[in-house]
């Protein structure tokens, strides 16, 4: 594939049935290599959804990485959208979804990412869940000051997640573990290698 966007029409849109367009990028991510970046549009309900994936698919695959200072944070993070994304140590985690998105960051932008969401709970949260995650957003300060320790887990069905940083322990995942999973809709069918 080349550096110029695919465009695909005719997927049907899951939120509301219609047919909207697909665009596909490829793009040369430094340390990555080449990812394609996937970006679905519906102008009938304005649903949209990204993805980032390798051209494709591998064995399932667990990735962990520890995250002991500030230098730490810098370990990238490439989550496709089929891959749930834990941080143990807060109680927190991603898992895969209809609207699932497929992003790439650090281990600083997770942690603005889990902080966002957890900021529009503190909203409508009340009592013992209130007080959970007013203590949860302490802890994750803690983290993103580099102060508290934390561990990313990564469990990917496709093998197509990616941490990078010079920690990173990697396994395959077993059939039981697999199994276990959420799997998001995958909407776009790649060719199983
Ligand atoms: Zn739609």
């Amino acid at each position: 594939m080349g550096p110029l966007p695919t465009q695909m029409q005719g997927f049907s849109c899951p939120s509301c049935s219609n047919k909207g367009v697909l665009v596909q990028v490829a793009q040369n991510i430094p340390l990555f290599g080449h990812l394609v970046i996937q970006t679905f549009s519906c102008k009938h309900c304005g649903f949209k959804l990204n993805d980032v994936m390798e051209a494709e698919f591998h064995a399932p695959t667990r990735l962990e990485v520890r995250v002991n200072g500030k230098e730490d944070l810098n370990v990238k993070i490439v989550r496709n959208s089929s891959a749930t994304i834990e941080i143990p140590e807060l109680g927190a985690k991603v898992e895969p979804g209809p609207a699932s998105m497929g992003f790439y960051t650090n281990a600083e932008g997770l942690l603005e990412r889990v902080g966002d969401a957890l900021n529009v709970l503190l909203n409508s949260a009340k009592g013992k869940e209130l007080d959970t995650a007013v203590k949860v957003l302490e802890d994750l300060s803690q983290c993103r000051q580099g102060k508290k320790p934390f561990t990313v887990v990564l469990w990917d069905p496709y093998g197509n997640s990616k941490l990078l940083g010079s920690r990173v322990v990697e396994r395959p995942l077993s059939e039981e573990e697999t199994r276990n999973l959420k799997k998001s809709v995958q909407l776009f069918e790649s060719e199983k290698k």
